[in-house]
């Protein structure tokens, strides 16, 4: 399909040969652990590097390579690999990229568990990690010293949803040749393409939760490492099939028949986001709403300068006047939006936090409450919300 259609044509009029005689668009559902070499030339000659054969189970099946292509096509990419989970896609780009004695530098308001992995576990093999501030790109320079390989980036960031300026950190990494690697699930592919941001600048690496809006199911852990550089993608290939890394194809054929209606999922609680974050602007509990696309949000400029459409996320930061208990207590009076972690499925998520927990070393302070949207009817997600407000003693 060229590349002048739309992605939400390309996802569906993708290339996809059926068995002879059988019509169908929708793929197949293949299975194996073994697969059988015609002689053992062949067997000899096995080449996992590519997807010009099959060798085993683990290194990809038809429906696997389907799923990494129709990644690639969504997200701008050429390469695509599928790990278990959205983490383990951060873990990948990581282990395949770093040595002893290499340092990565990390956005404060990066994906948290992401975090942890650089603090607990990359420290241990001798990888540094410093922590920058993504909204500040002349200071990201500074900091790369010749051990740095590795930059994350996250656009708009997790919990205080900042939207960097991600053209001038990628110009500061190009220029001090850092490799850069964005977590690209807020976008999905559909926000903004990471690989042509613009000005000839686009990031070497996106890693993708799956999980979240390409499977909208809230049923599915997988996560993708998408690239168009052929070395790096050798790379990471080389270390995925090191570390032993598979998914299962049930939870591939249930991403392949989520993908079709992702643009649609991703405008509608993009709608309902923005219909209650501007709702949130008008009570008088909240002293800021986090919303890449709402004028004052932090980094709103950037956002405007890349992008159309946004998540169906975002965060509300309650005044410093209410304690936590008071705005747990309003967590705890909604009955639409659940309590619990990721998004982008069809259930409403709501998520107290400590700013001064999750990000010690920035500014922020506070009791913030991330929203997610799932599919349900606006209004009364709003309801949901009013009640619950209305629900707390914010006076006494
Ligand atoms: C959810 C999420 C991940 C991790 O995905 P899992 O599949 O839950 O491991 C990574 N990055 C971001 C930004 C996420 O929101």
């Amino acid at each position: 399909m060229s590349e002048d259609k739309a992605t939400s044509t390309r996802l569906i009029h993708h290339p996809y040969r059926p068995p002879a005689g059988f019509m169908a668009p929708q793929p197949g559902v293949y299975k194996a652990s073994t697969v059988i070499f015609s002689d053992v030339a062949a067997l000899q000659a096995r080449n996992w590097k590519d997807k010009t054969g099959y060798t085993y189970g683990l290194h990809g099946t038809p429906t696997t390579f389907l799923l990494e292509e129709r990644i690639a096509t969504l997200e701008g990419g050429t390469h695509t690999l599928l790990v278990p989970s959205g983490l383990a896609a951060i873990t990948l780009v990581d282990m395949a990229l770093l040595k002893s004695g290499d340092e990565v530098l990390i956005p404060d308001n990066a994906y948290g568990p992401g975090k942890e992995l650089a603090r607990q576990e990359l420290s241990r093999w001798g990888i540094t990690h410093r922590f920058y501030d993504p909204a500040d790109a002349a200071a990201l320079a500074a900091l790369i010293t010749p051990a740095t390989k590795l930059l994350w980036l996250e656009a708009a960031g997790s919990i205080t949803m900042e939207f960097p300026d991600l053209r001038a950190l990628v110009r500061v990494a190009r220029d001090k040749g850092v490799l850069s690697a964005l977590d690209n699930t807020w976008g999905a592919g559909l926000a903004f393409n990471a690989f042509e941001l613009g000005d000839g600048l686009g990031v070497d690496l996106s890693a993708h939760a799956l999980t979240k809006f390409p499977s909208g199911g809230g049923d599915v852990l997988m996560g993708s490492v998408t690239t168009r550089d052929h070395d790096l993608h050798l790379r990471l290939k080389a270390a995925h099939m090191h570390m032993g890394w598979g998914v299962g194809v049930n939870d591939v054929e249930a991403v392949l028949r989520a993908l079709p209606s992702l643009p649609l999922r991703y405008a509608a609680q993009d709608a309902a986001a923005r219909a209650l974050a501007q709702w949130w602007l008008q009570q008088p509990q909240v002293s800021q709403v986090l919303h890449p696309a709402l004028p004052g949000s932090p980094g709103h400029e950037h956002w405007h300068a890349l992008c159309t459409q946004a998540a169906g996320l975002f965060s509300v930061l309650f005044h410093a006047r209410y304690d936590r208990r008071r705005v747990h207590a309003f967590v705890d009076a909604l009955k639409l939006f659940k309590l619990g972690y990721s998004w982008a499925g069809p259930v409403s998520l709501a998520v107290p936090y400590d700013l001064a927990v999750i990000r010690p070393g920035s500014a922020w302070r506070g009791t913030l409450v991330r929203f997610s949207l799932g599919l349900e009817d606006v209004q009364d997600l709003q309801a949901d919300l009013a009640a619950a407000l209305q629900a707390v003693n914010w006076s006494g």
